[in-house]
């Protein structure tokens, strides 16, 4: 993969290029946030008249309808939920972006499924990070940085690598380092991962609690355990440092051979077919018909997620006791 890092940071980049932010959200506020301390000089916001617009304006950003800000923008950032874009862009966002300007999606999925379709006009780009908006803002601020996947879909300009590369400058994304990945590859990554990996941490916790609490162990002991004494953190951590490989060795035989023969067993259940099954559902976009479905349904499955586990309630009063304890010891 193509690195990308300070060193290919374009001179003066944004100095006159017009940004609009669309969408004041998770990611959209620490957009806005960084390019503001990062100096970028024209930055208007775009949002619906809600609270986000609300604290746009507490923040001090200047904020517009979502087709005013489009209007004579270089750089239209578009960070509305994905399922949404869909129907936002068509109305709100692309008739209003004039030839040559350049629109960025902070994920491949609208691209990747044929969802949005920007047309032969813009330039189209991905700066797709791989963190949510607080740690990213956070880490700007230490100046620490996060990474991203970056691409030119379109370059209809001849600036959208400069654009591009400006624009994960400023925003904090060069300072640890961009990695070029194509808007189709990013998508299927990032779906494939949350619904393998995702999902089977998910599954696990929920049943080795109410397995765990079935026999007898008390829900706190559980929640300890797993993940409120932050000892699994260090798991993941040593992946990060030490490497996949190196760091399952630092966890003891007893732990490792447990590990080792259940995750054989594992083997056995068909998982690895079934994670087969899943990349092909993403890759034909199977699943982003299903999610966008969802969404014109008004979000039926995602409604019902809190009934999904009878043991979601009692996982909360565990790490509720486990707060309160900790605070007063
Ligand atoms: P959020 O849900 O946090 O924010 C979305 C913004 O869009 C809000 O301002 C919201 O306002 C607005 N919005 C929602 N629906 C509509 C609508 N129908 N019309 C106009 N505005 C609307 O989104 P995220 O920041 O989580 O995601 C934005 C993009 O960033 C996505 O492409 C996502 O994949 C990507 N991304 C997100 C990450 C994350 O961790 N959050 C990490 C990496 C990438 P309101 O709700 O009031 O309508």
């Amino acid at each position: 993969m193509k690195h990308f890092t300070l060193e290919h940071a374009p001179q003066d980049a944004l100095a006159h290029e017009r940004i609009a932010v669309i969408g004041y959200g998770n990611l959209g506020r620490a957009f806005a946030l960084n390019l503001r301390d990062a100096g970028v000089p024209r930055l208007v916001v775009g949002n619906i008249d809600d609270d986000y617009r609300v604290a746009a304006c507490a923040d001090g950003m200047t904020v517009r309808s979502i087709a005013d800000a489009v209007r004579g923008s270089d750089l239209a950032v578009l960070l509305l939920p994905d399922e949404v874009l869909p129907e936002v862009f068509p109305v709100e966002i692309g008739p209003h972006l004039r030839a040559g300007a350049s629109v960025v999606f902070a994920s491949g999925y609208n691209l990747a499924y044929g969802l949005t379709n920007p047309g032969k006009a813009l330039d189209i780009l991905m700066l797709a990070p791989r963190m949510g908006g607080e740690t990213l803002r956070e880490r700007f601020v230490q100046q620490k940085g996060f990474n991203a996947f970056i691409s030119v879909e379109q370059d209809v300009t001849g600036k959208a690598w400069t654009r591009l590369l400006g624009l994960a400058h400023a925003v904090g994304a060069l300072r640890n380092g961009c990695f070029e990945l194509s808007a189709r590859q990013e998508a299927d990554l990032d779906l494939f991962i949350e619904q393998t990996l995702g999902a089977v941490i998910g599954f696990a916790v929920m049943n080795a609690f109410a397995v765990g609490v079935e026999n007898g162990l008390p829900p706190e002991a559980l929640a300890l355990e797993m993940y409120m004494s932050g000892e699994m953190e260090t798991v993941w951590r040593g992946f990060r440092t030490t490497g996949f490989r190196e760091s399952a060795t630092v966890h003891g035989p007893t732990a490792m051979y447990g590990g080792l023969m259940r995750t054989m067993q594992f083997f056995g259940t068909g998982l690895a077919d079934r994670f087969q099954d899943i990349f092909k559902e993403i890759q034909a976009g199977q699943f982003a018909e299903m999610f966008q479905a969802e969404r014109e349904a008004g979000y039926p499955t995602l409604r019902k997620a809190a009934q999904m586990n009878a043991y979601l309630d009692v996982i909360a009063d565990a790490e509720a006791k486990l707060r309160r304890l900790r605070s007063e010891g």
